[in-house]
């Protein structure tokens, strides 16, 4: 059935835009509202105005179309706030006031904040609700309503947006008293009901269009497969389009080409379908446009062909991407719309505040605003009217021309070592076992105890550095300043009594931004924010061209350290796969090839700090299974590559040397081979809120050394001896003695000294009594 309204599809959109604001806005009004600097009407308030002054800047950007504006607002997550307006979150309530939302997302003192993951294979994380059988389902319609008329008040017409019920459920994960085999997934049929309330209520208000997202059908999910996703989202589009009640609606799916899902959602018969056409997704899936027109062909759905890369900054190639358009056209779509592959909440607002970017790069860039001006002249341009995009052709044909010229992008050099490098993987040498005999001679006692490698950054740190970009601390007092508080975490690491030292990286703003500044072929940006979760942003750096390191990058700082202890300090490197996966990277060669170049960058570094008498070095790699596919058969390959580039690093590290690796943030499961082949000697990983769960997944593959987290440090409780003793024995049932590290979670930045203090000191004493009571049983 179709619905009252036939107002047209706009000829272009985008699938959702930046939400915190050009200057950060959003995340300064939360702060002061948390920090109860501002009442809830003034956040109210600051809130509004950035969400109508988004409206009223695409609107300038040429998006005037009715329903071409996205209303994908949330004030904290996308996710969080279609369960809270579809019911799905939130009980019984008819509405959820400020306090209760933000007590959703960051908790209070009686209830701890909903979990937080990521978002498919994007830096950003979403809420993840929890469901059961149980789950009362209340709509709250008014919340959208608002929206819209909020936006209708200023004089624009917006879509609404709605993450879908079979992402939305996919996404969730059951409750704790959940039963054993429950699926959130069985509640789509009750959650279907509560979007045929709430779309009835935004028809009701003359709303005309709807997206609605479902990017959960371009992934393979370990909750349910393409095959099962296909089958939910037949069920539930069959019966929400059904309905006559009901603005017309683009359903879209970001992230990926569909595979099983394209027919069921062909089958359902939106009035429009929006698919991920940027170049990434026709790499992975090069017939994808045609599987599209072919299915289009003959309904008479709308296809909005998201040929604009949602995902990363370089400037459209534009005559490539109207090839693309003219190819669904010739496949027999009629109704062609432009649009963005994803949300444009990925990137940052706008290339144009980037006044001290080289203008040669400046040119290859195109962020959100920029986006909206190529999907404008796409659609004038495949609409037959070459004039009006003339502009934008030009300036993409000389991005493209320019960028592919550049000494900036094409070092010879670098490219010839890298071709120098064997195919396929590679493996240090000796082995493990080897190697492990010749590092006895580091001296490390029973359970060695170590950190990850920051210290809190604390606010005279923060100050300083501030201060030395504002320039009224000079190079050599920033030094001095650093230096102390190095001086300061070694002094405290040995008074604590803690076996392996970090130098606790105060100068490390970020640990990926931080190598990007000091390598060749990176650039980084002052305004270019992207939101990662709430009000935290950060800052991409970009993988502009070919990787090299003009000179030593941490080795002063490490031997500096080490002068100032007889004990081991660990050199401290972030990993290529993580580099890679926290800045925007190139779109003119594959990742692989970035990883290999940035690996021999950091394989010289090794080589410095072994020069230096560091002993100890540890590689970072808390972002291996960000990067991996959503998509099952493409996982190998990543992982091959992935692997082969850690390797790399450690490659011609001599056998002494005992290499750490150091993995968090997520289930390792589905990774855990990889972790093993990174052949590390020693690996921490994340581990506590798990309770050592991960352990069990270990097989004799696994031969490395491992410090699992005893602590959680992500939290701001200091968890005493008796429980950090119970998990390293529990840690002991799993992994012999000789192997086990102690250790906590993660890097203490974010951790103030009144946490870290005791509980690293209980940490050392946990580990004594363990110690002890082993000594006791022979
Ligand atoms: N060495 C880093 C730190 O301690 C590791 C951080 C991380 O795993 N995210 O801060
Ligand atoms: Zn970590």
């Amino acid at each position: 059935m179709s619905p009252v309204s036939s107002a047209p599809f706009p000829t272009f959109t985008i699938e959702g835009y930046p939400r915190v604001g050009a200057n950060r806005e959003l995340k300064k009004a939360l702060e002061s509202f948390w920090a109860g600097r501002i009442d809830e009407a003034a956040f109210t308030s600051a809130a509004h105005s950035i969400r109508l002054d988004n409206y009223a800047r695409l609107r300038d950007l040429g998006l005037d179309q009715d329903y071409a504006i996205p209303a994908d607002v949330a004030l904290y997550d996308q996710v969080l706030e279609t369960a809270v307006t579809v019911g799905l979150i939130g009980g019984e309530a008819a509405d959820i006031d400020l306090t209760e939302y933000f007590a959703l997302a960051r908790g209070n003192a009686e209830r701890a904040p909903l979990e937080m993951t990521k978002w498919f294979d994007t830096n950003y994380h979403y809420l993840v609700p929890e469901v059961s059988d149980d789950t009362v389902i209340t709509p709250r319609p008014q919340r959208i309503l608002d929206i819209v008329d909020e936006a209708k008040a200023a004089g624009h017409v917006v879509r609404p947006f709605l993450v879908g019920p079979v992402t939305l459920l996919a996404l969730s994960k059951p409750t704790e008293d959940a039963a054993a085999d429950f699926s959130p997934l069985a509640r789509l049929t009750d959650l279907i009901a509560a979007y045929t309330e709430v779309l009835a209520a935004l028809a009701e208000a003359g709303v005309e269009w709807v997206q609605i997202i479902e990017p959960a059908l371009t992934a393979d999910l370990t909750v349910a497969s393409d095959a099962d996703l296909a089958a939910d989202a037949a069920i539930a589009y069959g019966a929400l389009l059904a309905e006559v009640d009901r603005p017309q609606v683009l359903l879209s799916t970001p992230y990926g080409s569909l595979r099983q899902g394209l027919d069921a959602v062909i089958s359902a018969n939106p009035e429009a379908l929006q698919v991920d056409l940027a170049p990434v997704t026709l790499t992975a899936d090069p017939e994808y446009p045609q599987r599209v027109a072919a299915a289009v062909a003959g309904t008479d759905i709308t296809l909005a062909a998201g040929v604009i890369d949602g995902r990363n900054i370089w400037a459209a190639d534009l005559r490539e991407r109207l090839e693309v358009l003219e190819t669904l056209r010739k496949g027999g779509v009629d109704k062609l719309a432009v649009s963005s592959s994803v949300s444009l909440q990925h990137v940052p607002h706008t290339v144009a505040v980037e006044t001290n970017l080289p203008v040669d790069v400046a040119g290859w860039l195109s962020f959100a605003d920029e986006k909206i001006t190529e999907a404008q002249a796409l659609a004038t341009a495949v609409g037959g009217d070459t004039v009006d995009a003339a502009d934008a052709f030009a300036r993409s044909d000389r991005a493209v021309r320019t960028r592919r010229e550049s000494a900036r992008t094409h070092n010879r050099d670098v490219q010839d070592r890298v071709a120098a490098l064997p195919d396929g993987q590679v493996a240090r040498s000796p082995e493990f076992a080897e190697r492990v005999e010749v590092q006895k001679s580091l001296g490390l006692p029973t359970l060695p105890t170590t950190t990850i490698g920051s210290f809190p950054q604390t606010p005279e740190i923060r100050k300083a550095r501030a201060d030395h970009r504002a320039g009224t601390l000079t190079d050599d007092q920033y030094t001095e300043a650093l230096k102390d508080e190095v001086r300061q975490v070694i002094e405290l690491q040995e008074r604590l009594g803690i076996d392996v030292l970090v130098h606790g990286e105060p100068e490390r703003n970020d640990m990926v931004q931080y190598f990007a500044e000091l390598l060749d072929g990176f650039v980084t940006t002052e305004h270019g924010w992207v939101q990662s979760y709430g009000s935290r942003c950060t800052r991409p750096s970009i993988v502009v061209g070919d990787v090299s390191r003009p000179e030593a990058m941490t080795v002063e700082w490490a031997k500096y350290a080490q002068s100032l202890s007889e004990r081991h300090v660990k050199g401290m490197l972030t990993g290529p796969v993580t580099i890679l996966a926290w800045s925007f990277t190139r779109d003119d060669v594959p990742k692989s090839v970035s990883a290999d170049q940035i690996a021999l960058a950091l394989a010289d570094e090794v080589a410095d700090l072994e020069a230096a008498g560091i002993d100890i070095i540890q590689i970072d790699e808390p972002a291996l299974r960000e990067l991996l596919p959503l998509r099952e058969d493409a996982r190998p390959a990543y992982l091959d590559w992935a692997v082969r580039s850690f390797r790399l690093v450690a490659l011609d590290a001599k056998p002494a040397t005992q290499i750490h690796t150091h993995l968090c943030y997520s289930e390792f499961g589905q990774i855990i081979d990889a972790v093993a082949a990174l052949d590390a000697d020693v690996t921490s990983i994340e581990a506590a809120r798990s309770r050592m769960e991960l352990l069990t997944d270990l097989d004799e593959s696994f031969h490395s050394e491992i410090g699992p987290g005893i602590w959680d440090i992500h939290s701001p409780r200091v968890p005493d001896v008796a429980e950090l003793s119970e998990l390293i024995k529990a840690a002991l049932v799993n992994v012999p003695t000789e192997r086990l590290w102690v250790n906590p979670d993660c890097g203490l930045k974010t951790r103030g000294y009144a946490e870290v203090e005791p509980a690293l000191r209980n940490m050392v004493l946990a580990r004594d009594l363990v110690v002890e009571s082993l000594a006791g049983k022979v």
